[in-house]
């Protein structure tokens, strides 16, 4: 069984297939692929590598632990322990699929087999189709056709008699390096920058994430519909990380919400989840490049100030209060709320005009629950660039949003310190040696609906030529 994103022992169907195909036991793999540690960034390898911890503790330390690329090592250990075929849950995104199919074919080359089962998501990426068979790029159809999709509830993974073979690496080689990251291929604008470890991480592993799940489901689960956007309260599951790694399936969770509207409005966001990963599996591409043409042709600040703009923006001195909050929660806690997401990417593409992969990219390296189907979906319909996007003209207010969702600035001085006394709630209350506000929010939104429709016009110039 090579475990991957599914970080649990409870509702894994790739391990009840793994024990049933061979008579003499299971050895539980995990592969240390560098060419994907060294992207993940600090929280990431210290959240997996504590989660490897409670998954070795729960398998009564039989985890094998091998380092280097999968498509040579996982042929080697299969050959090493003569396993008929290895078993593990299909990855849907693009690295994934194809280093699937590498390990695959060098299986098959030594006459061995790769079992792919089930997936990360409830329905698999490309299930969900609409009435003509063809994808859906809309998030409304496809949650109604994904709510009318059957799924299979969790079963238990009951009776793995478990084989041993060695390990030549050890969970501590994945926390290498996160105190001090290397430096080495990231970008220059960086420089200077911090990219350490978070102070206060969730804790890794399939107990914490059961724990996680029933606090919610005992308590901010039945207001969840209104309180999930107030960045201020404890209104959200935090799970995310938790479905990042598998150490929760996202069924497990279905299964506890219940019937109310707050277990509605949960589902609905899980469905976003399911929604991205399904329009990356067909469009590969939008990890990097934006799906709607005319985000070809905006233009992008570059240069002295575009950077000192960016590093203000990554460092929470904006000047904005909220903007600020979000950023320097990311950096604590290696997380941020979603309202404070949305408003945080808004600002960098349509305040600073600098471009969403280089926001992408940070929120990437820092976030524990950084996931390329979220993450750059999330930051191309906050760009206005994606398939089911907010119009681009839809600029978010930081000022307007803070008042609108932390209007007791319980969030903003969480993260900036105590408000001073004010009757009414003012966003710019926060302590002293703060910055003033780099941009000004109304000129900026004017300059992005300018750059907005040079491009619309650039798009119409190139349909015109080409008709
Ligand atoms: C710019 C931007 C970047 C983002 N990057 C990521 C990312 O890298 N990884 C990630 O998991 N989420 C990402 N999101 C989505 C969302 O912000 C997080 O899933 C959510 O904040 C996680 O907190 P939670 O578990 O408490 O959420 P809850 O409100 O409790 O929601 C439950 C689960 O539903 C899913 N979900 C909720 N909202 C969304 C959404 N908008 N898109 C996709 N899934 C959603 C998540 O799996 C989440 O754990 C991003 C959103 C934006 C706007």
């Amino acid at each position: 069984m090579w475990f991957r994103r599914d970080l649990r022992l409870d509702d894994l169907p790739a391990l009840r297939a793994a024990a049933s195909v061979g008579t003499d036991g299971v050895i539980p793999l995990f592969v240390l692929d560098q060419s994907l540690l060294n992207p993940a960034g600090p929280n990431r390898r210290r959240f997996l590598a504590e989660s490897l911890r409670v998954l070795d503790r729960e398998l009564g330390g039989g985890l094998v632990l091998r380092r280097g690329a999968p498509h040579r090592v996982v042929p080697e250990v299969a050959a090493e322990v003569g396993a008929r075929a290895v078993v593990t849950t299909a990855d849907f995104g693009p690295h994934g699929a194809a280093r699937d199919q590498s390990v695959g074919e060098a299986l098959s080359a030594a006459g061995r087999s790769l079992l792919t089962i089930d997936s990360s998501y409830v329905v698999a990426p490309g299930t969900v189709r609409g009435s003509s068979g063809s994808p859906l790029q809309v998030f409304t159809p496809f949650c109604r056709a994904w709510k009318s999709v059957d799924w299979e509830r969790p079963l238990p993974t009951e009776g793995v008699r478990l084989a041993v073979a060695p390990s030549d690496a050890t969970v501590d080689d994945i926390e290498a390096g996160v105190s001090v990251p290397s430096r080495s291929g990231l970008p220059e604008w960086w420089e200077g920058l911090p990219l350490g470890v978070a102070e206060r991480l969730p804790p890794g592993g399939l107990s914490a994430a059961k724990d996680r799940l029933e606090r919610f489901v005992m308590g901010p689960l039945a207001d969840y519909g209104e309180d999930r956007d107030r960045p201020g309260v404890a209104g959200t599951s935090g799970l995310s990380p938790y479905l990042r790694f598998g150490c929760i399936h996202p069924r497990t969770v279905l299964m506890q919400l219940g019937t109310s509207a707050g277990a509605d409005r949960m589902r609905t966001e899980l469905v976003w989840r399911e929604f991205y990963a399904d329009v990356l599996w067909h469009r590969p591409e939008s990890a990097r490049h934006p799906l709607q043409a005319f985000g070809n042709h905006l233009h992008w600040d570059s240069g002295a100030r575009a950077q000192e703009r960016f590093r203000a923006w990554a460092t929470g001195r904006t000047g904005y209060p909220l903007v600020d909050a979000g950023m320097r929660q990311l950096l604590t806690e290696g997380w941020m709320h979603n309202r404070v997401r949305m408003v945080t990417a808004s600002f960098l593409v349509k305040d600073l005009h600098v471009d969403w992969r280089l926001g992408a990219r940070w929120f990437m390296w820092h976030l524990v629950d950084g996931d390329l189907a979220s993450n750059q979906h999330g930051w191309q319909w906050v760009a206005g660039t994606g398939t089911d996007a907010a119009p681009f003209h839809r600029v978010l207010n930081p000022i307007l949003q803070q008042r609108r969702f932390d209007p007791d600035g319980a969030y903003v001085s969480r993260y900036l310190g105590e408000p001073t006394a004010s009757s009414e709630p003012d966003p710019w209350a926060v302590g002293d040696g703060y910055p003033d506000p780099i941009v000004d929010h109304q000129l900026e939104r004017r300059e992005a609906l300018a750059r907005f429709r040079v491009a619309r016009q650039a798009v119409a110039a190139e349909k015109a030529a080409r008709s």
